[in-house]
This record gives structure tokens, C-alpha cells and sequence, in this order.
């Protein structure tokens, strides 16, 4: 894993021993010795992660943060704040700020590279995301969503066995959001699966296996990306590695500090809103990408997408896939009698046809005017013979009601059916080969279901 980090501090052998560290792990280092040059780089250079130092003449290293955070452009990179020892203080003041993380001074190694590793991960998929979105122009409405979105307000399970120590927590945090406290590890999964905004463990507990716990939720897809706070004791520095190296978000040290605690549980649940927020943008964005907005069928852009690689796998000696490319008979006449909205009613009658009368596992699409592709996974051109002839039957049995119509409209379809054959077999042959069999249909006189064996 490689990033741009950007160290900033007025002290400039701070600086040099950082970039000395983090050099040596292969990270790319920027330099600032002050709060404007920071953010003039920031914006620039768009570093994957800066370092902060808090105490610095002019702009401190809070109203630095505050900017970065302020602004569309930099507001996305996280940022570590880094406090003296006993700066207890600057952290709150830092996570209210809009900090990401924090480090102490002196700086130590094991929790530097696992705070940067933790945070460049989780800036490489909020990139992907903002890099998808960026073509849009919504992607300053979603900003602007963003920056208002809230750190209050979470369902947190608390993975805890101690019930003093479940009753502080709960004590801590339930003024601002709902918690569940689950005293079996087990327990506690199932309740994250549900639904949960962040997930609190007792790293420390000797009754069941914290970090196994952590390991499960992270390699589940459905809760990946779940925030997750650990307590340790502050003599178990190897629990400490470790959890962090699992992915945990943040580490607290017991005695908690109930301060401490809430700021940081409400960093983490904003920063997962945001992240939750730019995920469901993009999955409408895809769905507009990949259907066809007159039948709410995929698009041929879709089913080329997956074409391509189901071809592939069936000419490596994989099961075959099967085509079946469907033309609208004399399509042209219902538009010129009709009117074209009426031809588009029939186009939408046929697509629901379509889709509820092949199987689930089978992708129908739109590829174009009145053509359509039906890809069957796995299915033998016998097999995908029987569907065609069904469905060709059934568009032909029982005519089309459309409004503004008043008898109902009689519409067949020539289909042409092709299979994958051999290893240097691909998409694009093989939807030509149905195509060439609908030809053959058209000319025999179309309603009809021709089969090109190859
Ligand atoms: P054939 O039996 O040989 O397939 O004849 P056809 O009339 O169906 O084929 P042709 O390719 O000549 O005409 C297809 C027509 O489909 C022409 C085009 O205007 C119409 N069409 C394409 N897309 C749409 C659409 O979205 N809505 C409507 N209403 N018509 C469309
Ligand atoms: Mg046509
Ligand atoms: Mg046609």
C-alpha cells in the first residue's frame, strides 16, 4: 500500500523524522511548515492523508483542520491531528474540529503506520466512489449533504461481558444514541448483521475472544465497513497491535475517558454516514448506467459487461451460455398506425413478458429499438430452444392491451437462438450468430424460432 501523506509542523526536525519514517515505508511525503502552506498544498496536491500538528504560531493545527474540513475540495482527505502527551484537550477540541484521528507526541511507530494504513484504506474506497461520481454534477449536492450529516443519533452494540463496565458505557453514550449491550460475542455478531452504526468491543474481556469478533466483522461484505472502537488496558500493548492490524477503527485505553469516548464515537459514525451516503448515490447512479429507462430492463451496455466474461468462462471449458436475440415483427407498422406512444406501450408490454418468462438467473436486456438478448448461464441450446419457443408462443397466444387502443393488439417475434461453442469462441460471435439466425426467421416468413448450432 503506497499514498501521498502531507506532514505539516512548524518545527522542522519533526517534520524530517516523520518523513524519515514514513519514507522508509514507501510513502510519498509533502512538507508544510504552517497552517496556510497546508492548505494551499492540500488543495493542490490532494494528499491521500495529512498529518496535523496542533501546536503551530498563526493558524494552529484545530482552525487548519477546520478549514480542510470546511472545504468541498480537501474535505474528504483524512486528517490525524497530532497532540502533545497530555493534550487531552486539543483531541476533543480536534475531533469536534472534524479530525479523523489523532496521534500523541512522541510519536509511536506501531500506531503511526497502523492509524495511516487504517485511514488510506478507507480514503482508497471513498476515492473510488467520489472518482465514479465526479463526472456527475451532483457531486456537490452530495458534498453539500455531506458536510450537514450528523454524528448523533447511532444504534451502537457494545460487545461487553462486565456489567459495571457495560452500565459506565451505556451511562456515557446513551444521551446521544441508542446502545444494545450483548454480553456473548455471538450475540453481538447477529446484532451487528441486523443493523448498527458502530460496534464497541472489550478487547480486554478474558471471557470471550474480542479480536475474533473483530475478524468476523470485518470479513463479513454486509458489515465491512462497520466503525469499531476496542478498549484494551493500557499495559496490553500486543492487544492493542493487533486490533488495529484487524482492522479495528480506533483503540481506547481503560480507564475511558467519557469525553474521549463520545467524540470519537461521533466521528466515526459521521464519517460512516458519509461513506454510507456517497455508497447509495453511487448505486443509483449504476442503476441509471446500467437499465434501460423505457423498459426498466438492463441496457446493452450492461449485458455486454457480463457477456464478455461468461463467453470467456464457457470457452475455458466452463458450462455453455446460451443467446436468444428477439425482433418485434413489422414493429414499424404499429408505430406508423398507432402513433409512437402506442409503440412504446407495446415495447414496455413485451419487456415485462420477457422478464417473467425466462428464469431468474437468465439476464434480459434491452439491446436496442425493438431488439432484445436474453443470456442464458448455463443452459444448452436445446434448453434455450424450449424457452424461445414458449415465450414466441405466448407473444403470439394472447395480444397486446395498450391504452388509447381499443382492440387489442396482435404482435408476434422472430427469435434467433445461438450457444457458445469452442475456446476461441466470444460475445460478439456468438450474439451475431443469433442475429444471423433472426435473419433466417425474417425471411422464412418471421413469428418463428430459428437455432444456429455454429
Ligand atoms: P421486421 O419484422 O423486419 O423486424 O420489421 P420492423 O418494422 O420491426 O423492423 P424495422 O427495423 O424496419 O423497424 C423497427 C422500428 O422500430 C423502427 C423504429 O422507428 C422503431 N423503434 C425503435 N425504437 C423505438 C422506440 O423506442 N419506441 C418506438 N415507439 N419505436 C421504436
Ligand atoms: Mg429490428
Ligand atoms: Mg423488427
Amino acid at each position: 500500500m503506497t499514498a501521498r501523506i502531507l506532514v505539516v509542523d512548524d518545527v522542522e526536525p519533526n517534520v524530517r523524522l516523520l518523513e524519515a519514517k514514513l519514507t522508509a515505508e514507501y510513502f510519498e511525503v509533502l512538507a508544510a511548515f504552517d497552517g496556510m502552506t497546508a492548505l494551499d498544498i492540500a488543495a493542490s496536491e490532494g494528499p491521500d492523508i495529512i498529518l496535523l500538528d496542533v501546536m503551530m504560531p498563526g493558524m494552529d493545527g484545530l482552525e487548519t483542520c477546520r478549514r480542510l474540513k470546511a472545504d468541498p475540495a480537501t474535505r474528504h482527505i483524512p486528517v490525524i491531528l497530532v497532540t502533545a502527551l497530555d493534550g487531552r484537550r486539543d483531541r476533543l477540541s480536534g475531533l469536534e474540529a472534524g479530525a479523523d484521528d489523532f496521534l500523541s507526541k512522541p510519536i509511536d511507530d506501531i500506531a503511526l503506520f497502523a492509524r495511516v494504513k487504517s485511514l488510506v484504506r478507507m480514503k482508497l474506497v471513498i476515492d473510488e466512489l467520489r472518482q465514479r461520481e465526479a463526472s456527475g454534477r451532483r457531486m456537490g449536492v452530495i458534498e453539500g449533504a455531506a458536510a450537514r450529516m450528523s454524528g448523533s443519533g447511532g444504534l451502537i452494540i457494545a460487545a461487553e461481558d462486565h456489567e459495571g463496565q457495560a452500565e459506565l458505557i451505556k451511562d456515557q453514550l446513551k444521551g446521544e444514541h441508542r446502545i444494545v449491550v450483548e454480553s456473548h460475542p455471538d450475540q453481538a455478531l447477529l446484532s451487528v448483521r441486523r443493523r448498527a452504526d458502530l460496534l464497541f468491543v472489550n478487547a480486554a474481556s478474558t471471557n470471550f475472544d474480542a479480536l475474533r469478533l473483530v475478524a468476523q466483522v470485518r470479513s463479513d461484505e454486509a458489515t465491512r465497513h462497520l466503525p469499531i472502537i476496542a478498549a484494551v488496558e493500557a499495559s496490553d500493548r500486543q492487544r492493542m497491535v493487533k486490533a488495529l492490524e484487524l482492522g479495528v477503527n480506533d483503540v481506547l485505553v481503560r480507564p475511558i475517558d467519557p469525553e474521549e469516548l463520545s467524540a470519537r464515537v461521533r466521528t466515526l459514525i459521521r464519517q460512516k454516514r458519509y461513506y454510507d451516503f456517497l455508497r447509495n448515490n453511487l448505486d443509483q447512479s449504476l442503476e441509471l448506467a446500467v437499465t434501460d429507462p423505457l423498459t426498466g430492463l438492463h441496457n446493452r451496455r450492461y449485458m455486454s459487461s457480463q457477456l464478455t466474461a461468461m463467453v470467456r468462462r464457457a470457452a475455458q471449458g466452463g458450462e455453455p451460455v446460451s443467446a436468444l436475440l428477439v425482433d418485434i415483427d413489422h414493429f414499424k407498422r404499429i408505430n406508423d398506425t398507432f402513433g409512437h406512444a402506442v409503440g412504446d406501450d407495446v415495447l414496455r408490454e413485451f419487456a415485462i413478458r420477457l422478464a417473467t418468462n425466462v428464469r431468474a438467473i437468465d439476464l434480459a436486456c434491452r439491446y436496442g429499438g425493438e431488439e432484445f438478448v436474453v443470456i442464458m448461464p448455463d443452459t444448452k441450446l436445446a434448453d434455450a430452444h424450449v424457452i424461445a419457443e414458449r415465450l414466441r408462443r405466448h407473444v403470439a397466444g394472447s395480444p397486446f392491451k395498450v391504452s388509447d387502443v381499443d382492440d387489442a393488439l396482435s404482435v408476434t417475434i422472430s427469435v434467433g437462438v445461438s450457444v457458445t461453442s469452442g475456446p476461441a469462441d466470444t460475445a460478439q460471435a456468438l450474439l451475431k450468430r443469433a442475429d444471423d439466425a433472426v435473419y433466417e426467421a425474417k425471411a422464412g416468413g418471421r413469428n418463428m424460432v430459428i437455432l444456429n448450432a455454429a
